[in-house]
Formats: structure tokens, C-alpha cells, sequence
């Protein structure tokens, strides 16, 4: 294949390659942003971005989880998007920094970007630690039971081992607000309540997991964050009946929701 091709015309073309690759990078992270905010991969029967970046996409965890992160990065700070095309910011770096603000909600964004702007992965990972020094810390050991457990979560929360504990903590914290809402709703939205033997039933039946199913006939595979659905809405009359409910995850739910008010 390259036996009449000259050393230069080989520099040349990996050179020429190369720009091309940053091109569709680009692309691809545009196009993901917009499939994101539409959801529409909840329509092939995935739970979330990352899942299918990784089956549909066949993108390994690690380049699933640095899009997925670069792009909730962009979404909150849109000029980061041009420092990424422009090289300024690698795709990796845009990750950690996104995964630095997802523990560190309160911090300046833009002054953080500017200062690891040009840096290495290394660099990079030294500022940032730097920065949380967190000072309460608490290390604790695992066993191999809830290792496996935790390596479950963090596969389907998409994240490292301390994130994947404060999502589960999140959505404890979720859970236990939405309760109390649930409380002060039921009395003047009967119909909304569900009650904990129909809920069960729901559960049961759908075996734990989001029930909605591509048109394709793909199941989605998540069981965390799940809701409970009124196929027919109880604001067109649907009764909170198991027959009328479905168990959704999070981001189906949402999609639901997206699609009943575009249109
Ligand atoms: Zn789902």
C-alpha cells in the first residue's frame, strides 16, 4: 500500500487526516449536543447519552464518558466549545474540568477554564486537585460484595466511584423531597397519588426496570431513577390504576415529556 509513497507525502497525509478527524470531532460533538437535548436516543430504547454512545456509537466507556462529560461542559459553558475546536482545550481536559464542577458547584467556571486552558492531562489534574483540597475526607474500604454492587452503579451512572455514591445519595435526597411534595399534592390531587400496593404491582410487573421499548423492539436497560408513568395523563383523565401505569426511567419520562409539548 505504501511502497511508492514518499516519506514527506506520508507526513503530509497523516497531517491531512488529522485535520479531518478534528472536523468530524466537532461534528460529532454538535450533533451529540442536539440528540441530547432532544433525547432522541430514549426513541431506540437507551437510557442515556452514554449508552449510546457506547452500543449505538460503539465508543469505548472511557471515549463515551469525555464526550458525554465535554458536552455537559459546552452546554454550560458554550465558549468552551470554540477553545475545543481550536485545540485550546482537549476533549479530555473538558471531561475532568466537567467532572471537577460536578463536586465543586459553587466555583468561578470560566476563571477555571482560562487557567487549565494549554495545559496536559497531568497539569490539568494537578490544578484541579488543587483547587477542591478537600478538607473533610473519609476514605473507606470495600468489600468485594459491594464493590461488584458499586461497580454496577457506576456503570449505569456513567461515572467514577465517588460520583457514582453521590448520585445514589442525590437520588435518595430526590426521593425523600418528592415524598414530602407527594404528601402536600395528595389532597388536592387524588387522582395523581398512587398508592404503595399499585406502585408495587407496577414495580413487579416491570420487573424493576424502564419499560419503554424502541420501535426497534429494544428495551431500555435502565433500573435507577426510575418514575412512574400515566400512559393516559391524569390531566385527560387517566387513573392511577397498574393498568395505566408504567414504570420510565429519568431521561424517558423526559423524552415523553419533550415530544407531548413540541408538537
Ligand atoms: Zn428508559
Amino acid at each position: 500500500m505504501f511502497q511508492n509513497v514518499s516519506d514527506q507525502n506520508l507526513l503530509n497525509k497523516v497531517k491531512e487526516y488529522r485535520s479531518k478527524e478534528k472536523y468530524y470531532t466537532s461534528k460529532i460533538l454538535e450533533h451529540l449536543q442536539e440528540i441530547e437535548n432532544r433525547k432522541v436516543y430514549c426513541d431506540l430504547g437507551y437510557s442515556s447519552l452514554f449508552r449510546y454512545c457506547l452500543e449505538e456509537l460503539t465508543y469505548s466507556e472511557a471515549e463515551a464518558s469525555v464526550r458525554v462529560n465535554a458536552i455537559r461542559l459546552i452546554k454550560a459553558v458554550p465558549s468552551v466549545k470554540s477553545k475545543i475546536d481550536q485545540g485550546e482545550l482537549k476533549l479530555s481536559q473538558a471531561a475532568q474540568v466537567q467532572r471537577f464542577f460536578n463536586e465543586n458547584k459553587s466555583v468561578n467556571k470560566k476563571k477555571v477554564i482560562a487557567e487549565v486552558c494549554g495545559k496536559t492531562f497531568r497539569e490539568t489534574k494537578k490544578i484541579l486537585d488543587e483547587k477542591s483540597g478537600r478538607v473533610r475526607t473519609k476514605s473507606i474500604t470495600l468489600n468485594e460484595r459491594l464493590l461488584k454492587k458499586l461497580e454496577f452503579v457506576m456503570d449505569d451512572f456513567d461515572c467514577e466511584e465517588l460520583e457514582a455514591i453521590e448520585a445514589l445519595l442525590d437520588a435518595h435526597i430526590e426521593r425523600k423531597k418528592s415524598e414530602k411534595l407527594h404528601r402536600v399534592e395528595r389532597g388536592s390531587k387524588k387522582q395523581r397519588y398512587i398508592s404503595r400496593k399499585v406502585k408495587e404491582a407496577v414495580y413487579v410487573s416491570a420487573h424493576g426496570r424502564c419499560e419503554f421499548v424502541s420501535s426497534q423492539g429494544k428495551r431500555c436497560s435502565c433500573r435507577t431513577n426510575l418514575q412512574y408513568d400515566h400512559i393516559k395523563p391524569v390531566a385527560y383523565g387517566g387513573k392511577s390504576t397498574t393498568e395505566n401505569l408504567r414504570l420510565l426511567c429519568f431521561n424517558h419520562n423526559q423524552r415523553a415529556w419533550i415530544k407531548n409539548h413540541s408538537g
